[in-house]
C-alpha cells in the first residue's frame, strides 16, 4: 500500500526527532543541570507522536483506550468525535485536546483539514464501523477500527478498498495480538512445546444488560450489532483458535440456543457453540454466550502437553499454565499494556510504511467465518469455508 506525503512528512518529523533525541541523550548531564525555569527539552518528543482522533466516546473508549495512551511512546490523542458535545468538551479538557479538534458526526469529514490527526480510531457500535472507516479514509487519515470489523463481508471489503484507494493503513483492534501472555502461548505452540497440536477449546461469555446498562442497548439491536454474543465476544474464541493454530479453518459446524421470550434475544443470539476444523486436523470447540457468568478462556491440547490461558482476553489479567506428565507449571510472565502496544504498533506502521500485524484482511476473515458459523447454525449442517 503506497503512502502519501503525510506519512513521509511524519517520518521526516520522526527521524528529526530521533536525531534530536540522540543529541539530547548525549548532553543529558548538561540538561539535568539546567535551571528549573528553563523548558525541559525532552518534552518536545511529544510532538513526534502520531495523533489519534477517537470516534465514539463510549464505555470502552473512555474507560480503557483513552487512559492507556499515557503508556504510549508513539501515539497521543489529538482529536475527539462525539454526538455528545458536553461530554466531548469535558474529555477534551481532561486530555489536553484543543477545542477546535472536537468534532460531531455531522462535521467529522472536516477532520481532513486537521494536520494534528494522523489516525482515526473507530470505537462506535459495530454497524457504524464501515461508514466511519470509509469517511476517515476519504479524509486522508489512517484507520484503527474496533472488532468486529463490520457487520457484513461486503462492508469489510468496502473498508479495505477505501483505505487502499486513499493509500492509508487499516488495522483492526485485535488487542490479544499485542498481549504478552497470548504471544508467549503462540510461541510455545510454534516451538512444539505441546507436541503435535490436536485441539483447541475456548469459551467467552458475559451477561448482557440492555435495560440497566446503556452500553449494551445497541448490542441487542441487530442493525447496530450485526449479531449477538458471537459478533461481540465469541469473536475472541474464533480469532484465538486461528492464532493459536496458525491455520485457517476449512469447515465449521454450529448450534444456537436463545430464549426468544427474553427481550434481550429478540433480534440477536445468546448462546452459540461452534467447531472449526483446521487442515492439520485440529478441532476447535468454542462457546459464546450473553448469559454466562463472565468467562474468557482458551486451551490448546497437544500430544505432549496442554496449555491454558485463563483469562485469555481480559483487559489487565492473564494466567498461563502448562501441564504434561511431569505435572503443572506456571511460567513467570509480566503483564503488558496491550492497549498502548496496539496504538503504538499502528503509529510505527504508519511511520515506517509497514503493514500492521492485524490489517483489514484479518478482520474480514473473521467476519467471513462468523457468517459461515451463523449459516451452519441455521442449516444445522457443516459449512465449508
Ligand atoms: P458504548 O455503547 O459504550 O459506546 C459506543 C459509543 O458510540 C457511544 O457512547 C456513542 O458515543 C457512540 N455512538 C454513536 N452512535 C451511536 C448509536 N446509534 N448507538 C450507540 N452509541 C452510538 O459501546 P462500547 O464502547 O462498549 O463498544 C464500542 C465498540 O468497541 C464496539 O465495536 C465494540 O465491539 C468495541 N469494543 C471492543 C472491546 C475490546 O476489548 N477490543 C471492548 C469493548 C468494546 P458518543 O456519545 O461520544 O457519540
Amino acid at each position: 500500500m503506497a503512502d502519501t506525503s503525510t506519512s513521509l512528512d511524519s517520518r521526516r518529523r520522526f527521524l528529526a526527532q530521533l536525531s534530536l533525541g540522540a543529541a539530547l541523550a548525549a548532553v543529558a548531564g548538561a540538561a539535568a543541570a539546567l535551571p528549573q525555569s528553563e523548558p525541559d527539552p525532552m518534552k518536545t518528543t511529544d510532538s513526534a507522536k502520531l495523533g489519534y482522533a477517537i470516534v465514539g466516546l463510549g464505555k470502552f473508549a473512555t474507560q480503557q483506550i483513552m487512559p492507556n495512551f499515557k503508556d504510549c511512546q508513539h501515539a497521543r490523542i489529538t482529536a475527539l468525535v462525539s454526538g455528545s458535545p458536553e461530554k466531548a468538551r469535558k474529555l477534551a479538557r481532561e486530555y489536553g485536546v484543543a477545542e477546535k479538534s472536537v468534532y460531531s458526526y455531522e462535521n467529522f469529514d472536516s477532520i481532513k483539514d486537521n494536520p494534528e490527526v494522523d489516525i482515526v480510531y473507530i470505537i462506535l457500535p459495530n454497524g457504524l464501523h464501515a461508514e466511519y472507516t470509509i469517511r476517515a479514509a476519504r479524509a486522508g487519515k489512517h484507520v484503527l477500527c474496533e472488532k468486529p470489523m463490520a457487520t457484513s463481508v461486503e462492508d469489510c471489503q468496502k473498508m479495505i478498498d477505501a483505505c487502499n484507494k486513499a493509500g492509508k493503513k487499516l488495522m483492526i483492534a485485535y488487542r490479544a495480538h499485542y498481549e504478552p501472555f497470548n504471544l508467549d502461548a503462540v510461541e510455545r505452540i510454534r516451538k512444539g512445546e505441546l507436541g503435535k497440536l490436536r485441539a483447541i477449546t475456548s469459551d467467552h461469555g458475559r451477561p448482557v444488560k440492555p435495560t440497566e446498562e446503556k452500553a449494551d442497548v445497541w448490542r441487542v439491536d441487530k442493525k447496530l450489532a450485526g449479531g449477538g454474543s458471537l459478533m461481540d465476544i465469541g469473536i475472541y474464541a474464533l480469532n484465538a483458535a486461528r492464532y493459536l493454530t496458525g491455520e485457517e479453518p476449512e469447515e465449521v459446524t454450529a448450534q444456537e440456543f436463545s430464549d426468544k421470550s427474553d427481550p434481550r434475544f429478540k433480534e440477536v443470539e445468546d448462546n452459540i457453540h461452534f467447531t472449526l476444523r483446521f487442515p492439520s486436523g485440529v478441532l476447535a470447540s468454542c462457546t459464546s454466550s450473553y448469559s454466562y457468568a463472565e468467562v474468557k478462556r482458551g486451551r490448546a491440547f497437544g500430544d505432549k502437553a496442554w496449555l491454558d490461558l485463563d483469562p485469555l482476553s481480559d483487559y489487565y489479567e492473564h494466567n498461563l499454565k502448562i501441564g504434561d506428565k511431569e505435572g503443572k507449571r506456571e511460567p513467570k510472565l509480566q503483564e503488558g499494556n496491550q492497549f498502548a502496544a496496539q496504538l503504538d504498533h499502528l503509529a510505527e506502521c504508519v511511520r515506517d510504511n509497514k503493514t500492521p500485524k492485524t490489517p483489514g484482511e484479518e478482520g474480514l476473515k473473521d467476519v467471513r467465518y462468523i457468517m459461515a458459523i451463523y449459516e451452519a447454525a441455521r442449516k444445522g449442517k457443516a459449512v465449508k469455508v
